[in-house]
Order: C-alpha cells, then sequence, then structure tokens
C-alpha cells in the first residue's frame, strides 16, 4: 500500500495541508486564507481559533482531495509563521487576545525598556543569536500580560499557556482542554528571545526581564520525535505528529541544505535567507540572526545564519489591495515587462520598520526617484526590484560573516513563479538563482521532519536524492549598471530612517 506524510503549513497569510509521497512530491494540498486584522498603525493580528478552524478543515479537505483516508498517512508534520504569538487559557483553550503576528512593532516601548537595562539592542545577542526588536515572540507575550485584563493573575495562578503557531496548533490537534501536549521545537524556541542557543532550553532570567513566567512557556523538544498523536475525531485521527520547524527552517529543510554554506531564499509575505552554518553556531557582526535551523531527534543541533526581510510579496499584495494598481498578484509582472528598467523609481517598503541587516523600527517606506517620466510599469518594477535589492543587502551580510562567498542561490515560495524578478534578482546579485521542482519547501520541511521520525525516509540522504532543479537563471547585468543600481538603492534606504518620532 502506497503510504504518505501529511504536513500543516499554518501561514502568515493562509493555513494549508499538503500531502506528500516518497519522492517528495505533492500529490494534494488544501488552502484557507484568513483574516488580516490592522487595528491600528503597526499593529497586526489574527484570530487563533479562526486559524485552527482552518487547520481542521484543510486537513480534511487535502485528504478528501486525494481520495485518501487517514489510514493511508502515517505521520504529521507542523510549520508555522514564527514569531506570532498567542496566549491561551489552559482551562477553556480560549484566546485572552488575538494573535500578535510577527510583523507587529507595538512592542516598540517595551523593548527600549529593555535595551534600557543595559546592553542595549544587543543586551540579549550572546545568548540568544537575537537583537532586542519587535520581531520576536518575547515581548509580545509581555505586551499581552501588561495589557489584556486580568491576564496576569491568570498566568500567575499557572492557568495562561503560550504558544507561537506550532504550539497552538499542536495543542488543540493533541486534545486541547483533554490533554493538548504542550510543545515546541527549538527552530521555533529560537525566534521567542527566550531560549539559550547553547542549552536549547528557557533563560530564565530574560524570562524574569519580561516578567513572563516560565509555567507558560511550552516544553522545548526536538524537530524530529513524537510528539503525540491526534486526538481528533475526523481527519488525521489517530496518526503521530513527528515533526516542527518553523517555516524558514523547514524550507531550509525542503531545499535539501543539509550541509554548511548551502543557502535557500524564501519569497514569501517577507524573504527570509538561511545559511546553514552546521553544528557551529555563528553569531553575526553584520546584523543577521543566529537561529537554531533544525535538531533531528538526538543528533547535535544544526545552527543557520538568517536574513530576515519583513516586506517583499507583501509590498505587492499593499500595490493590489492598498493602492488598486494591479487586480492580481501576477499582473505585476505584466506592468513590469512594460517598461526596459525602473526608470529611475526606487520603493523602499520599511512598512514594519526595516528588519535585517539595519534593525530600524523607526524606518516607515518611502518612494523616491520620482519624475514626470515614472509611469505604472516603473513602479512595478520598483516593487518587484525591492525584493532583490533586499535580498542582496542580506546575503552581502552572510558573506561578510561567514567569509565564503555564496556562489548560487536556492529560491522557493510564492513569488518565485516571477521570472522578471528571478532574472533581476540573478542579475543583482551577480550569482545564479535556482528554483527546485517542487517549491513547496516549507510544506516539505515539514513532513521530511515528521517522516524521518517514523522511519519513512530512512537518512537525510533520502531528502537529498529527491531534490531535483527546475529553473536556473545567470546573471546578464553589465558590472557598472549593476553597482550604479545597488549604489542608488542605498540611497533611498537612507531616506526611510527617523520618521516615527
Ligand atoms: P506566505 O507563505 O508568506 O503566506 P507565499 O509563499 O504563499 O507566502 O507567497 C505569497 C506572496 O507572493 C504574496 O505576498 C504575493 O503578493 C506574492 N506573489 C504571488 N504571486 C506573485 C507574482 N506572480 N509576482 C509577484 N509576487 C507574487
Amino acid at each position: 500500500m502506497t503510504q504518505y506524510v501529511a504536513a500543516i503549513d499554518q501561514g502568515t497569510t493562509s493555513t494549508r495541508c499538503m500531502i506528500f509521497n516518497h519522492s517528495g512530491r505533492v500529490v494534494s494540498s488544501d488552502q484557507v486564507e484568513h483574516e488580516q486584522i490592522f487595528p491600528k498603525a503597526g499593529w497586526v493580528e489574527h484570530n487563533a481559533e479562526e486559524i485552527w478552524e482552518n487547520t481542521r478543515r484543510v486537513a480534511a479537505g487535502a485528504l478528501a482531495k486525494a481520495d485518501l483516508t487517514t489510514a493511508d498517512v502515517v505521520a504529521v508534520g507542523i510549520t508555522n509563521q514564527r514569531e506570532t504569538a498567542v496566549v491561551w487559557d489552559r482551562t477553556t483553550g480560549k484566546p485572552v487576545y488575538n494573535a500578535i503576528v510577527w510583523q507587529d512593532t507595538r512592542t516598540d516601548k517595551i523593548c527600549d525598556r529593555l535595551a534600557g537595562l543595559g546592553g542595549g539592542q544587543e543586551r540579549y545577542r550572546d545568548k540568544t543569536g537575537l537583537p532586542l526588536a519587535t520581531y520576536f515572540s518575547g515581548p509580545k507575550i509581555a505586551w499581552i500580560l501588561e495589557n489584556v485584563e486580568g491576564a496576569r493573575a491568570k498566568a500567575e495562578a499557572g492557568d495562561l499557556l503560550f504558544g507561537n503557531m506550532d504550539t497552538w496548533v499542536l495543542w488543540n490537534m493533541t486534545g486541547g482542554v483533554d490533554g493538548g501536549v504542550h510543545a515546541t521545537d527549538p527552530t521555533n524556541a529560537s525566534r521567542t528571545l527566550l531560549m539559550d542557543l547553547d542549552t536549547l532550553s528557557w533563560d530564565a532570567e530574560i524570562a524574569k526581564d519580561m516578567d513572563i513566567p516560565l509555567s507558560m512557556l511550552p516544553e522545548i523538544r526536538s524537530s524530529s520525535e513524537e510528539y503525540g498523536k491526534v486526538r481528533e475525531r475526523g481527519a488525521l485521527a489517530g496518526i503521530p505528529i513527528s515533526g516542527i520547524l518553523g517555516d524558514q527552517q523547514a524550507a531550509t529543510f525542503g531545499q535539501a541544505c543539509l550541509s554548511p554554506g548551502e543557502a535557500k531564499n524564501t519569497y514569501g509575505t517577507g524573504n527570509f535567507v538561511l545559511l546553514n552554518t552546521g553544528t557551529e553556531k555563528v553569531l553575526s557582526e553584520n546584523g543577521l540572526l543566529t537561529t537554531v535551523c533544525y535538531k533531528i531527534g538526538d543528533k547535535a543541533p544544526v545552527y543557520a545564519l538568517e536574513g530576515s526581510i519583513a516586506v517583499t510579496g507583501s509590498l505587492v499584495q499593499w500595490l493590489r489591495d492598498n493602492l488598486g494598481l494591479i487586480s492580481t498578484a501576477a499582473e505585476v509582472e505584466e506592468f513590469a515587462k512594460t517598461v526596459e528598467d525602473n526608470g529611475g523609481a526606487y520603493i523602499v517598503p520599511a512598512f514594519s520598520g526595516l528588519f535585517a541587516p539595519y534593525w530600524r523600527s523607526d524606518a516607515r517606506g518611502a518612494l523616491v526617484g520620482l519624475t514626470r517620466y515614472v509611469n505604472k510599469g516603473h513602479i512595478a518594477r520598483a516593487v518587484l526590484e525591492a525584493t532583490a535589492f533586499q535580498s542582496r543587502e542580506v546575503i552581502e551580510a552572510m558573506n561578510a560573516d561567514s567569509g565564503v562567498p555564496l556562489t548560487s542561490l536556492k529560491v522557493d515560495g510564492g513569488m518565485v513563479v516571477n521570472e522578471t524578478l528571478m532574472q533581476f534578482q540573478a542579475d543583482i546579485l551577480g550569482v545564479p538563482v535556482i528554483r527546485p521542482v517542487v517549491n513547496e519547501t516549507t510544506a516539505l520541511g515539514a513532513a521530511y521532519a515528521a517522516g524521518l521520525a517514523v522511519g519513512f525516509w530512512e537518512s537525510e540522504d533520502d531528502i537529498r536524492a529527491n531534490w531535483a532543479q527546475d529553473k536556473q537563471w545567470d546573471p546578464a547585468m553589465d558590472d557598472k549598471v549593476r553597482d550604479r543600481e545597488y549604489r542608488n538603492w542605498k540611497k533611498a534606504v537612507t531616506k526611510t530612517f527617523d520618521w516615527t518620532s
């Protein structure tokens, strides 16, 4: 009997379930979007209960579409939007507040206050690999405890649980109030600002600084082991949940970047470049993050350097939803193709401040270089180019940190269907860009982690053997043009600073 592995991919804009076969090919997929809630400028929330409902729907949907039953699936993996924080009551299963999403900047003041305790923005860098920034979960938990009525008292009484989306989905899938497993993996835990990267355990001192009771935090297990079985009746009931990886680490795993020096760039809502640095933890001196890449069962953890970019694909959404300049995301390419170049226009989408390598929460977006000549096509190009320029900035930082320049870049994510962008990325980087056959690397990585734990795949060699190239773009831009364009971009970035005071 042919068997399969299911992956739940709880993303920023949608929740998916994908079913993979032994060759790592998608046999079925179902997806539902959820509401993006913007209560104030800089705030972004999700309804965690809506997301849990969607998870159940897509799990049933993916099975039905492939005409499979629960008996055909041997394991379930979970991958998720990282950092997004949910706090819920363990006795009722109800969140005490909406999930605060990774892009949300409301914890600005909390971060400033923590930086003021000494050490500034780098206060927790040595222990956690991260700068103090609004991006991470810890300050978001602190905000909920400080601002939601009654939350502090309940937390002190041990009634509240914290989780990133992996933990929220796992707890609910394994029974919720009726014995749900409250656990996470080190890739997710490494994004909270609360985990010690060497010991892979919660750091009591940092938790104390943020006034977060340790009783709220999930148990940190590995990325590939059986956490529990699906307790739900219906789709996937009884199947072991045996893999958890944060979405970007999952994509790195799914791209088979399993040796030190291998890197991928995922083009989704934001962009995330991860470089596998092996069992060595490399602390960045150039504005990158140090994070856990994966930990397979009892094996030593593998680390990564990460360049996180907050806004890339979501700039395309903004063009569609806020400006109405395009009616579908794909149209951005049609308009970009009507012109030769950006016509002198540059867009720096610092909507959530700037992440790597700047970490400036005071930055706000800028559209510069406008003349009467600039038209819709130029703006569309500038939107796509913003993604490629930002990617070059973090890859340069990576080259500086690792001392070994990247020679090619594996890519994946929703934007890589855009061939105009892929060519420009190769041009502006000066190295080939390579897209694999299976672009759904995030879900695939979670499936691999789950399948390895139950012996469906034997070793990481199976993952390497399954990886196959679809297309490669080679650089074709004149060096002088490349340098000029990049210089102009850097100048545009300087126009975004100091907008929030
Ligand atoms: P996530 O997993 O972060 O939710 P996806 O990997 O599904 O995101 O990618 C979706 C993003 O890709 C959206 O922000 C969308 O605007 C962008 N996108 C989709 N199609 C295109 C396209 N043809 N050209 C440019 N961007 C696109």
